[in-house]
């Protein structure tokens, strides 16, 4: 068996398996990869919300992080949870001289309203982490936090996305999921932009679906693609992970990985 591409996610853990690094490593399962994980934070998390997270220290992190590239080394790089200032910081300093491509999920708060990054980690993550960035990867409620801008409807999205292209990263994916009708993405360097369009699935399960995605993303971007077309394998992938998400416990359910 040859060495398959190895991908490396840097996330929180989700105990209920849903989302964070267990929905990272099964999507880089599915798509044939190697998948590893730094660990930043452990949360206390099921189908209702998050009950707590304790965040690991920065050395801890830098440790992982130093074992996994300076031995195995990496094809893509997966950002998710980084929970507080500090620990973004340590990242984005890791980040900035590691050579493969970079996806940021600037994960904010949690589907159940459970905030996962400190306010005071916002200012971090615009000036060190998204300069790092190869792609960002925000939902409407994480481009607010970004820039402040307010996506209304599809035609609020090139606004945004410039916006965001202004905090430094390479692309930016404004994910309009949470806007009626069908799914609709916008990525763009700000020179090549593509809308990507997804009929909408009426599954509520949908625990994982930004982890997922950026996951997925840098499955493909290790596997070789060029970036738009790494972005619309994940967006595929993570239409049939929805339209095929689960009951589990009393509440959100996650989605699936096709086992
Ligand atoms: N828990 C962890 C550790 C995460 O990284 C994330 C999202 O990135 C979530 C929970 C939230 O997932 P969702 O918003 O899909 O419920």
């Amino acid at each position: 068996m040859p060495t398959p591409p190895r991908v490396l996610t840097v996330a929180g853990s989700d105990s209920g398996g849903g989302a964070g690094i267990q929905a990272d490593l099964k999507t880089m399962l599915a798509l044939g990869t190697h998948g590893m994980s730094v660990v930043t934070a452990v949360t206390a998390q099921n189908s209702l919300g998050v009950d707590g997270f304790w965040e690991l220290p920065p050395e801890a992190v830098r440790a992982q992080f130093r074992a996994v590239v300076d031995d195995i080394g990496v094809g893509a790089v997966k950002t998710g949870m980084l929970a507080g200032a500090e620990l973004v910081e340590t990242v984005a300093a890791l980040l900035s001289d590691v050579d493969a491509p970079v996806v940021v999920d600037p994960v904010g708060v949690s589907k159940h309203g459970d905030a996962l990054l400190a306010p005071e980690a916002l200012e971090v993550v615009r000036g060190r982490l998204l300069p790092v960035a190869t792609l960002v990867t925000p939902n409407l409620a994480e481009v607010a936090q970004l820039t402040g801008a307010r996506v209304a409807d599809a035609s609020d999205l090139p606004r945004a996305a410039e916006a965001l292209l202004a905090l430094g990263p390479r692309w930016v994916l404004v994910k309009g999921g949470h806007l009626p009708g069908d799914a609709v993405d916008l990525l763009t360097d700000g020179t090549d932009t593509h809308l990507l369009r997804a009929p909408r699935h009426d599954n509520r399960h949908t625990h994982g679906t930004g982890c997922t995605l950026a996951s997925a993303i840098a499955a493909r971007l290790a596997h070789g693609d060029a970036l738009p077309e790494a972005v619309a394998a994940a967006k595929e992938y993570v239409t049939g992970a929805i339209a095929a998400g689960f009951p589990l416990g009393a509440g959100i359910g996650p989605v699936h990985h096709g086992y």
